[in-house]
């Protein structure tokens, strides 16, 4: 589960971060139909960083 490309949500009730890790929480629930690919300018999602690190 690397090299994961970056996704975001397209709704506009979600937060404005970006994910690129496959067990962030917040992450898995963004339904598929609703995820952009790609960061969309957006800070990283807090999660998502932890996880990166703590699976190197
Ligand atoms: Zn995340």
């Amino acid at each position: 589960m690397t090299n994961i490309q970056p996704w975001h949500s397209k709704r506009v009730n979600d937060r404005e971060v970006y994910h690129d890790h496959g067990n962030c929480t917040e992450g898995k629930t963004i339904a598929v139909y609703n995820r952009t690919p790609g960061t969309g300018g957006r800070l990283r999602c807090e999660e998502c960083s932890r996880l990166s690190q703590s699976s190197k």
